[in-house]
């Protein structure tokens, strides 16, 4: 005789769903030039909550139903990633909107706030009266290859479900 342990009141989560949280080990590579672009890799997992934008969809949907140990391999074109590259994201600033002190540099990175938050933009050609940017995101156009490896899934609490994020050692709230 054998007993089947249930639990009443809340399924055991045993694959990735919306609602899990889930631990996993990755690697991120460019489809065209096989270039690793992110990997956690030598670190720690990396933990977040599935279904509440803390990750690209594309990569969410691709997890869906993954079990404990296995390992995804999937590509994601530009719309299932960081979305296509728009031209009309490269626009001329006038110099005299940057810090005089500033000493810009083609292929520099910037932050900067806006009425929409904060941005980050590029510095494409630095001219006599004006500064190129790009406004695409870094991640733009390009297809992206990930090898992803599940460590641990467990049910969301409902303080995480809540917050929209995974709580553990080391989560600070601000
Ligand atoms: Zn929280």
């Amino acid at each position: 005789m054998y007993w089947i342990s249930t639990r009443s009141g809340g399924s055991v989560v045993s694959v990735v769903e919306q609602n899990s949280v889930v631990s996993v080990n990755y690697t991120g590579t460019f489809s065209d030039s096989g270039e690793i672009f992110d990997t956690n890799i030598g670190g720690e997992p990396l933990v977040f909550l599935v279904g509440h934008g803390n990750m690209i969809e594309g990569f969410e949907q691709e997890m869906l139903g993954a079990a404990i140990g296995e390992t995804r391999q999937f590509t994601l074109t530009p719309e299932r990633a960081y979305g296509h590259r728009d031209d009309a994201a490269v626009q001329p600033i006038p110099k005299s909107q940057f810090p005089e002190s500033m000493e810009l540099e083609a292929g520099m990175v910037l932050g900067a706030q806006s009425d929409q938050g904060p941005i980050q933009f590029s510095v494409v050609e630095v001219g006599d009266d004006f500064v190129t940017v790009d406004f695409n995101h870094q991640m733009a156009g390009h297809t992206l290859h990930f090898s992803v490896e599940v460590v641990a899934v467990r049910e969301a609490t409902s303080d995480e479900q809540a917050h929209g994020h995974a709580h553990g050692p080391g989560h600070h709230h601000h």
